[in-house]
């Protein structure tokens, strides 16, 4: 064994030793108020316990070794600093024990004031707060006796368990007995029935009698906040924010100041900016003869911060003073707590303050004018899910709706409009100008149109890797998924959910940020910062502070990023879009998109033709229709790359169902009619049926079996480029090859896409790449053979974690995720944030492997990860040279590859 550490452990710091960066030791509040302390500001005296020290306490249930005789060292420091004893029967010294974690978790763990009351040191309190002043003695008196009663309260709630309401009820009944419902009406005397009230509730609570002992009281007040940090609602909330388990919360001991010893005292919160909008000036609240918790109980009505100019000159002065200095020093918005005692300003905590995602644009762009940080630290405190927020339409919530229903998030924004059950419903209505919600249990390619027409989608099944949240979020049009209290019945045209009815045309708005349903029109506020994407908004020329704010920290991403961003699209009206947006290029234009609505026919001719004849004729009927659909988005992207994957749906989704084609068959043979046909068709669906159809069927393979379909894409696309290159534009198409596993499927592509290619182009000054989708495992494991036969991979990270996990991308998320996230498996859905460990690795394997063998080898990233802001981190990491995601997501991604860019290559590279 090693030799054991000698030297004892540290786990207290008095304030003047700790600093506003050690908030993994101190916990913020601790590390805060160490740095108050050492910038001279008033702090009250008092040190903190570290996060160690809990953590040894929760791992063994007992104090580690020497916290004890470190804490007595503090106190007795305190002690001399304050001129009082803890205990003091004639003077005592009151202390406040609060917790204070790394990452603040509000109002979730314990706090404890007014330790060191006990029935002797109460008389000395009221006499010292009375003073000289003989007026001032029953004010005095009641002050005393009202601190009392709330350390019994706040002691045996916290730190004996004994129910809230019992004091709650004993408070009441002493108000009532006294015919006031006001705290402030009961005296010294009504409060001194009280705490003996309490004693009792505590005595029958515990068995023992309240503490005398002041140590005592502190020791248990020190434990109980230790163990607040296990309390089922702050898991709770460390689950829902991310939050690590075990980092522990810091406990800080503190000499208590009174904001309630008189109208020359008060309590109040105040920020260094406005933190809903980023407005410059002091925002906050005061109320006088108060406490804090008064404050945050809302027992009375708090005034306007600057009221207390008029209250207290002196103390406002100071205040508005330590704010500029605090803002100063953070070189950011700064909230803090303060409390006045007889007009001596004091500051209890401090911290860089929460903000909306509009205001942290603002204040970032503010800080840059104000000369306090430059533009790459104001590119840091900005990210792209605040961007994300300020770009979707949001609903005014400010009237009463409550929602009816709650299903995933799956595209955000926020819609209203008219429940339609059918794509060709929605399409009629849209087309009289009605707003529509797609109303489905799931959708279905055949949907596409009715999406398209539709304001929103809600649907009753499917996660966020479902047809409808993945083509809704393509489109950047609201969606709602997975919503399973909602009965969707389409034959009837209506759908139920908690036990109401809504029939066709009934009014529906669907949040597809937070995943509610309400019944109803919700009002909804358009996105500036959008209009200003779309160039409709001139930052130079308009009075919005969002905008200018948003405009110069998006121009400074550009100009940092390393990686490229492009979008995915497969119509012309996307990819202009996206470029509006800041695309440099298409990273993945699905084709199978392109073979829906009226030229189904012709792929369904094409699966199940019976002989080359009939083949032949499908394909020649289709060629000139691809052809045209690649020349409008080359146009479109004109001198910018654009990768087209060949054709890649799961076959089922271009046949007929069977299950409906077999009811049809039958019963037209009951009826004795000539069913040759269709008897036929039954036959070639029931043969190419799949039980697995994302692992069947689909990209090379079908392009291996069926002759032809990729020829005449390469064809379609070559052809395209050249026509559009003669016309005077650039085409720079690059083809991709989907769900590639074997070097030998992509050579088996190429080596005909190449003659087709040679033959179409010829001397046009057209060039053409051929590379391949990295989406299977086994392609990621073998890229250094596969890098020999593309020029390009482009990781499809949607299949990858799909055949990484083993997860069904199109039910696991709706069906048990809920399981996987509570339980901690993961944080968040491996299909929406990449999975760094396990999936990352594919593809860093790859990335590694691809390159070795082929140093020039382009890669690129086009599944849903490419727009996620914690992904294109990853990605920058690996090395990619690009992300590709959804038009609506090109900023998130500029912006955080920026981000990327600048936390991972240091300041020095500007
Ligand atoms: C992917 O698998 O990540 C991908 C982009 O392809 P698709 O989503 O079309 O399967
Ligand atoms: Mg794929």
């Amino acid at each position: 064994m090693a030799k054991q550490e000698t030297v004892e452990h540290k786990y207290v710091y008095a304030f003047v030793e700790g600093n506003k960066d050690l908030k993994e030791l101190l916990g913020g509040k601790g590390a805060n108020l160490a740095e108050m302390t050492n910038l001279g500001l008033p702090v009250p005296p008092g040190f903190t316990i570290t996060t160690e020290a809990c953590k040894a306490y929760l791992a063994t249930g007992e104090e580690p070794d020497g916290l004890a005789d470190q804490i007595a060292a503090h106190l007795a420091s305190l002690e001399q600093a304050m001129g009082k004893r803890l205990g003091d029967p004639e003077d005592p010294l009151l202390v406040s024990v609060r917790s204070g974690a790394k990452f603040s978790m509000p109002g979730m763990m314990e706090t404890v004031l007014n330790v060191g009351l006990n029935d002797r040191s109460v008389q000395g309190l009221a006499r010292q707060a009375g003073g000289a002043d003989q007026q001032a003695a029953g004010g005095a008196d009641r002050f005393a006796w009202d601190s009392y009663r709330r350390l019994i309260q706040m002691f045996g709630k916290t730190v004996c368990e004994v129910p809230g309401e019992e004091f709650e009820h004993a408070l009441d009944d002493a108000k009532r007995a006294k015919g006031t419902g006001n705290d402030l009406d009961l005296d010294a005397d009504d409060l001194r029935g009280l705490v003996d009230a309490y004693k009792k509730i505590f005595f029958k609570h515990t068995g023992r009698e309240f503490p005398q002992e002041p140590r005592e009281q502190l020791d248990l007040a020190i434990r109980a906040v230790f163990e607040s940090w296990n309390a089922e609602r702050a898991v709770l909330y460390r689950r829902q924010e991310r939050i690590p388990a075990d980092l522990g919360t810091a406990v800080n001991v503190v000499a208590m100041v009174f904001g309630n010893l008189g109208p020359d005292s008060g309590t109040g919160v105040a920020f260094t900016r406005d933190p809903a909008s980023g407005a410059q000036g002091i925002y906050g609240d005061y109320l006088a003869n108060a406490q804090g918790e008064d404050v945050v109980a809302g027992i009375r009505n708090t005034v306007p911060l600057q009221e207390l100019e008029r209250l207290d000159k002196k103390s406002y002065d100071e205040l508005l003073g330590i704010m500029a200095r605090l803002e100063g020093h953070y070189k950011d918005l700064c909230d803090i707590e303060f409390t006045i005692e007889r007009g001596k300003l004091w500051m209890l905590q401090t911290r860089v303050g929460k903000r909306t995602a509009a205001a942290a644009f603002v204040i970032a762009g503010q800080l840059v004018d104000e000369g306090l940080i430059d533009l790459d630290e104001a590119l840091h405190r900005v990210n792209g899910a605040q961007l994300a927020q300020l770009m979707f339409p949001r609903f005014r919530l400010d009237h009463e709706f409550q929602p009816v229903a709650k299903g995933i998030g799956a595209s955000p924004g926020a819609a209203s409009g008219k429940v339609v059950f059918t794509s060709a419903r929605a399409v009629e209505l849209a087309a009289e100008g009605e707003s529509v919600i797609l109303v489905r249990r799931e959708t279905n390619p055949d949907d596409l149109n009715g999406m398209i027409a539709a304001q929103g989608i809600l649907t009753s099944r499917g996660g966020k890797t479902s047809h409808a949240a993945v083509v809704a979020r393509g489109m950047g049009k609201t969606c709602v998924s997975g919503a399973d209290e909602i009965d969707v019945n389409v034959p009837q045209r209506r759908f139920v959910v908690g036990g109401q009815t809504v029939v066709e045309g009934d009014i529906v708005s669907i949040d597809g940020t937070t995943g509610k349903v309400y019944l109803g029109e919700v009002p909804v506020m358009p996105s500036e910062v959008v209009q200003y994407f779309e160039g409709s908004l001139d930052p130079e020329h308009i009075d919005n502070a969002l905008v200018r704010a948003v405009h110069r920290i998006m121009s400074h991403a550009d100009a940092r990023r390393r990686l490229a961003v492009r979008t995915n699209a497969d119509t012309g009206a996307d990819a202009a879009r996206a470029r509006r947006f800041g695309a440099e290029g298409i990273g993945l234009c699905r084709t199978e998109h392109m073979f829906l609505g009226d030229r189904r026919e012709l792929v369904e001719r094409l699966i199940l033709a019976r002989d080359n004849a009939d083949r032949e004729a499908a394909l020649a009927a289709l060629l000139p229709l691809q052809r045209a659909d690649f020349e409008e988005i080359f146009r479109e992207m004109d001198g910018m790359p654009v990768t087209v994957r060949l054709i890649d749906p799961p076959l089922h989704e271009f046949l007929p169902p069977l299950e409906q084609l077999a009811v049809n068959v039958a019963v037209a043979q009951e009826r004795g009619e000539d069913v040759a046909q269709e008897e036929a068709l039954l036959a070639a669906v029931r043969r190419m049926h799949e039980e697995n159809p994302m692992l069947g069927l689909r990209g090379v393979r079908l392009g291996l079996v069926i002759p032809g379909l990729f020829a005449m894409q390469v064809r379609a696309i070559a052809e395209a480029a050249v026509t559009v290159t003669r016309s005077g534009a650039v085409a720079r198409p690059e083809i991709m090859v989907p769900l590639v596993g074997a070097v030998q499927e992509l050579e088996t592509v190429r080596a005909e896409a190449e003659k087709i290619i040679a033959e179409v182009v010829g001397d046009s000054g057209v060039e053409v790449l051929i590379g391949t989708m990295i989406e299977v495992p086994r392609a990621a494991l073998t890229a250094g053979q596969i890098a020999e036969a593309a020029q390009f991979f482009s990781f499809g990270t949607n299949d990858l974690t799909q055949m990484g996990w083993g997860f069904s991308r199109d039910d696991v998320e709706g069906a048990f995720f809920w399981r996987y996230l509570e339980l901690g498996i993961f944080g968040i859905s491996p299909f929406e944030s990449i999975d760094r460990d396990g999936v990352g690795r594919l593809v860093r394997i790859a990335a590694e492997e691809g390159r070795a063998a082929r140093p020039e080898l382009k890669l690129g990233v086009c599944g849903e990860h490419g727009g996620d802001p914690e992904s294109v981190h990853f990605f920058h990491e690996v090395g990619l040279d690009y992300v590709s995601c959804s038009p609506f997501r090109v900023p998130v991604a500029r912006l955080e590859a920026g981000r990327a860019a600048v936390e991972t290559d240091g300041s020095d590279s500007r």
